[in-house]
């Protein structure tokens, strides 16, 4: 018993591959195009309205994400996860938060056997200014999480039938999945305390640390499946800059820095920005630590997660304003975060194994 257990940790502290993605398949990475059009675009316009949790706009933006994932990507599983809490605005209500799970692992495994990259947003928007629309905060990013799955897809579909073929599987490199978390009460309802913030995200991460896999799964609980949190917040405005926060996640940063600077140098990205959008690459051990921004990872991090925060440094302008709406977006800037995320995506889940031959 005790010999097994050993051979578990040893796995599940094993190092992942990783292959870089070839210049021919990162020209292949879609941008999502008119979908993350504001009037009309399939994947952004649906939510680009008041959604403010417990509200019709937040029911309406579930039932997108939802129709979207059923219709469109069927092997990814569906899972909410319900809360309710009381905000300083709402007096005795009872608010309901409803984070959403979608998630794609490969067929044989078994519950608490696959690591999972795990990417998220929040998707409600702030109770005041009345009418607030958060096209930055969050919208877009929930919009490329659903193009990052999407585009994904096929790809996954064939690595697993390849590996389930050839009788793979049961390896940490082999196990490996994807979940995006769409969470919900990210916002404050009042002014943003640790009371008042983050109802989705905390709720979900005790749930996660209470839930306990069978015993001899290779991971303990849903937490401990996560390899990277990668939070998206306030992306969509020109110039964002986004800092590297964490040395424990700064080889991550540096692989999507990579991304980024090979795109733009192969003419693949729209926008002209007057720095690289991950600008961090070179920064050195003793440069981490002087602070971070809090959103939706903080429950997780404390508990041990590893995180990658692509929020930019300063906000957007429009931050928290009536402006962080449709119109103020730079759509460029939008669709090359599309790439660069999908690509980043791919390149941690080993796409290269089924890349398109080059002709
Ligand atoms: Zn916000």
């Amino acid at each position: 018993m005790k010999f097994l257990r050993l051979i578990l940790l040893s796995l599940s502290t094993s190092v992942l591959a990783y292959t870089s993605l070839s210049d021919d398949f990162l020209k292949l990475v879609p941008s999502g195009g008119d979908d993350f059009d504001i009037h009309n675009g399939k994947l952004l316009a649906p939510i680009l309205i008041p959604r403010v949790s417990g509200t019709a706009g937040s029911l309406k933006v579930q039932e997108h994400f939802v129709n979207f994932f059923q219709k469109e990507l069927p092997k990814w599983t569906i899972e909410w996860h319900n809360s309710t809490s009381k905000t300083p605005a709402t007096g005795d209500r009872d608010v309901p938060f409803a984070n959403l799970i979608f998630k794609r692992e490969p067929p044989w495994v078994k519950q608490g056997q696959s690591n999972l990259l795990t990417l998220v947003a929040h998707y409600d928007s702030k109770y005041t200014p009345d009418g607030f629309v958060g096209a930055t905060d969050s919208a877009v990013p929930c919009a490329i999480l659903m193009h990052t799955a999407r585009s994904l897809d096929k790809y996954l579909t064939q690595m697993h039938d390849e590996m389930d073929a050839l009788g793979e599987g049961g390896t940490v490199e082999m196990d490996m999945g994807v979940q995006i978390l769409l969470l919900d009460g990210e916002e404050a309802f009042v002014s943003w305390t640790d009371v008042d913030s983050l109802y989705g995200a905390r709720a979900l991460a005790q749930a996660w640390e209470d839930t306990l896999h069978p015993s001899l799964s290779t991971y303990r609980n849903p937490l401990s499946q996560i390899t990277a949190f990668v939070l998206l917040d306030l992306l969509g405005a020109a110039n964002p800059k986004i800092p590297s926060f964490f040395q424990t996640t700064h080889w991550a940063y540096k692989n999507m820095a990579t991304i980024e600077d090979r795109m733009r140098k192969l003419g693949l990205l729209e926008a002209t920005p007057n720095s690289p959008f991950l600008p961090e690459s070179s920064k050195e051990p003793h440069q981490f630590g002087r602070g971070h921004v809090e959103d939706d990872h903080i429950p997780f991090m404390r508990r041990g997660v590893p995180i990658l925060h692509l929020i930019p440094t300063p906000f957007p302008r429009v931050w928290h304003t009536m402006d962080d709406d449709g119109d103020h977006l730079d759509l460029p800037t939008v669709r090359d975060w599309a790439k660069i995320i999908t690509a980043f995506a791919f390149e941690w889940l080993d796409m290269m194994e089924v890349a398109p031959q080059s002709q």
